[in-house]
């Protein structure tokens, strides 16, 4: 059975809690416009709070208004989002703005509609910037209110399941129900923050929970249980080289691939990678893969640093190797993959948008050092 939450006198002490404890302060919640919302929202999927709190900044700074960002170069937009990660969501956001410069004049939508026809926006999303910025009664599913809501229930199945999702999607709705709900704006920011600070995943702090006398896991001893444990992760080892290939032995221009829209790193530009099978680099791999890639011979081939990093499901360690040209030459336009090839100055390195490791390779470049310790 659904009831209305909001009709429960405990939805007052969760009022009372906000006041004390909400995270009113959040920038994106002092300027409620819909493209401040939007965009925090779109930097928070699969992000922490902490995290996005400097890069909002510096892009309302650069591109203060759906114009600015609509107008700006996709590779800016990247080079602002360069270690926020799944970076779909810039180039997303951008083409988004183009469309609200198309479509709608350059007004943000107000219509829920018309917000969840926008590239990268769903319906968690699309509920937010209604909520939020509009305090329109739209529900919001998310990973604090999906864990909340699981436990208030006491949820007993997987919370991706479709059945679970269509519950938890109900009562996000009686918490915002017309009949109700004065603010939805305030009653889904509250769930959100009461998800996010107290009933968190591993440790929930149920004694200071104003939602105590109204949750099921609680009463029945469940909250280490619910929400049910997704399928485990199983992470995979693998071995990575990264080329630094200089166009001769100047050391003044690398060569940089800018990875396919679909990639992990889609977008940005990177030093040529590849994935090793075998145990060893050595002087043929490297060479091999500059051949079939740029269409040049390499002389020398030095490592010049080693990585562990993680990506997804992979747990990458990755040996960056610096490569020398047989002959300065031209290189091929692009790579057998379709992705442009490019020699870029070390000093522009800057200027484009990499990938994480890819933008800790070009500071050991900038900075001059060369750890060369095993020649191939
Ligand atoms: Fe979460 Fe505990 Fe509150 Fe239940 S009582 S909603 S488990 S914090």
């Amino acid at each position: 059975m659904i009831f209305s939450w909001t009709q429960q006198t405990f939805v007052r002490d969760l009022f009372d809690w906000f006041e004390i404890y909400g995270r009113e302060h959040l920038p994106w919640r002092v300027d409620r416009a819909p493209y401040n919302v939007w965009v925090s929202e779109i930097m928070l999927q699969q992000t922490q709070v902490a995290k996005v709190l400097d890069y909002y900044s510096r892009f309302l700074e650069k591109f203060p208004n759906v114009s600015t960002l609509a107008e700006a170069d996709e590779e800016e937009v990247l080079r602002l989002w360069e270690g926020l990660g799944y970076y779909r969501r810039a180039r997303q956001l951008h083409a988004a703005a183009r469309q609200i410069v198309e479509r709608f004049g350059g007004v943000f939508p107000s219509r829920y509609e018309d917000v969840l026809s926008l590239p990268g926006v769903g319906r968690y999303t699309a509920g937010a910037i209604m909520s939020f910025a509009y305090d329109k009664h739209y529900p919001i599913l998310e990973a604090n209110t999906q864990r909340l809501f699981s436990r208030l229930i006491a949820l007993r199945t997987p919370t991706a399941a479709s059945e679970s999702q269509k519950r938890l999607w109900e009562i996000a709705g009686s918490f915002v129900s017309r009949e109700t709900c004065d603010s939805p704006r305030i009653i889904n920011t509250a769930l959100m923050d009461l998800g996010s600070l107290i009933c968190t995943p591993n440790a929930p702090q149920c004694e200071k929970c104003p939602l105590q006398n109204a949750c099921e896991a609680f009463k029945k001893d469940l909250t280490k249980q619910i929400p049910v444990a997704k399928k485990k992760v199983f992470y995979e080892n693998r071995h990575e080289i990264a080329l630094v290939i200089w166009e001769n032995a100047q050391k003044k221009r690398v060569c940089l691939v800018r990875c396919k829209d679909s990639g992990r790193w889609g977008g940005l530009w990177d030093f040529p990678r590849a994935v090793v099978l075998g145990d060893e680099v050595d002087f043929d791999f490297a060479q091999n893969f500059t051949k079939n890639l740029v269409g040049l011979a390499l002389k020398k081939v030095a490592l010049l640093q080693t990585f562990r990093h993680g990506v997804t499901k992979y747990r990458i360690f990755l040996e960056c190797f610096e490569a020398f040209c047989e002959d300065a030459g031209d290189i091929f336009e692009k790579t057998p993959e379709g992705e442009c090839v490019q020699w870029v100055e070390v000093q522009k390195l800057r200027q484009f948008p990499l990938s994480s490791t890819g933008r800790q390779i070009a500071q050991i470049l900038e900075s001059g050092l060369d750890e060369t310790s095993k020649i191939c």
